[in-house]
């Protein structure tokens, strides 16, 4: 607390970002990084843009990158806009976007920074709980709203919501904007990019942080029909002209042009989730069906507290949201490599009750 602050700043509840210890021989599964980092390409491209032309300011528009991205999602480069980090995005989108005249609605475990934002920028909103199973519930997203938020698969369970269920929703919902976080899509979810065409409220919102390794290099984006873009842009010009560096530029069109490097590590993390569900249900633990490449854990006899500290002290560090209610005796855990896994499964083995 300070004097000096502004008043709003007494209020401010911070994000609490996962720890990034400086720990050597860390099994780091806490933040949902890849373990098998960026295309060799996109490194290629961020080394050559280390050169005299860093003394120029980039594109503030980031043509060349929407360009790439909106012929990967089949889109025209209208429709696409870029921040530094989809966390930025997300800012953006709050403040351009959602409404001030009624709740912005989204589920009670969900993505840490969607209350944060409102916070932030004034806007009330209303959480929806999941199901008992932890799924979504699109039909109970009713009443008078001033605009919707979804992470798909959602953040914390890594359970997808299907596409009729979001399209169900778009149906009932046109006057308010409609955004779908697909952060996690590529590791088994469904995007709901297909939609854009026929939904002007509905904006996909996507992060090159996790399925393409580079959350070093902090690039999001968003898709959506041109007005959606043209206001977001209207408020990044109003916050931050170059949010995205040279080397972020070419570095993330290097990547979204990669997409072999993204199937072949995308699906090696599916391949070991799966391994891992199966090891750890014979282990006693209950884990959440996920497309996702983190996964959300619960033992019946076993606390989270429990096996969060016992790890740490064992270097493996996980994800243990103690403050949010229904997930405070679950752990979630990123898929790292098989090696890293395996390890994980011999800690558990020495921490858990047989
Ligand atoms: C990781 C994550 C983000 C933020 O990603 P950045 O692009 O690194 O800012 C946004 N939404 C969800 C659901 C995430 O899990």
């Amino acid at each position: 607390m300070s004097r000096f602050w502004n008043q709003r700043v007494h209020t401010l509840k911070p994000y609490i970002p996962g720890e990034q210890p400086r720990m050597a021989k860390l099994v780091k599964l806490n933040t949902n990084e890849s373990p098998y980092g960026p295309s060799p390409r996109a490194l290629e491209a961020i080394k050559a843009s280390a050169d005299d032309t860093l003394r120029l300011y980039p594109d503030p528009t980031a043509l060349a990158l929407r360009t790439a991205i909106a012929a990967q999602a089949n889109v025209p480069v209208e429709c696409i806009f870029v921040g530094n980090g989809s966390d930025e995005v997300l800012a953006h989108t709050f403040r351009a976007l959602f409404q001030d005249d009624a709740p912005v609605l989204f589920s009670d475990v969900t993505y840490g920074f969607y209350p944060i934002y409102c916070q932030l920028f004034g806007l009330t909103y209303r959480t929806i709980p999941l199901r008992d199973d932890f799924t979504i519930a699109t039909e109970d997203y009713e009443g008078p709203t001033g605009g919707i938020i979804i992470a798909n698969p959602n953040a914390n369970t890594g359970i997808s919501l299907p596409l009729p269920a979001i399209e169900s929703l778009l149906q009932r919902v046109s006057e308010q904007v409609v955004v779908i976080d697909e952060a996690y899509v590529d590791f088994g979810g469904e995007s709901a990019i297909s939609l854009i065409d026929r939904y002007p409220n509905l904006l996909v919102i996507r992060t090159f942080s996790k399925s393409s390794g580079l959350a070093g290099l902090r690039v999001g984006y968003a898709i959506g029909s041109p007005p959606l873009i043209e206001g977001l842009t209207r408020v990044k010009d109003s916050f931050n002209s170059y949010p995205l560096s040279r080397p972020a530029q070419v570095g993330a069109e290097a990547s979204i042009r990669d997409e072999a490097w993204l199937k072949q590590t995308t699906a090696r993390i599916i391949t070991t989730r799966e391994r891992i569900i199966t090891a750890l249900q014979k282990r006693g633990m209950e884990v959440l069906p996920s497309t996702a490449n983190f996964i959300l854990v619960h033992h019946p006899s076993c606390s989270a507290a429990h096996i969060f500290t016992a790890l740490r002290e064992r270097a493996i560090i996980v994800r243990h949201q103690g403050d949010s209610p229904r997930i405070s005796d679950w752990l979630r855990i990123t898929i790292g490599t098989d090696e890293e896994m395996d390890s994980l499964l011999t800690a558990l083995d020495d921490i858990l009750p047989r």
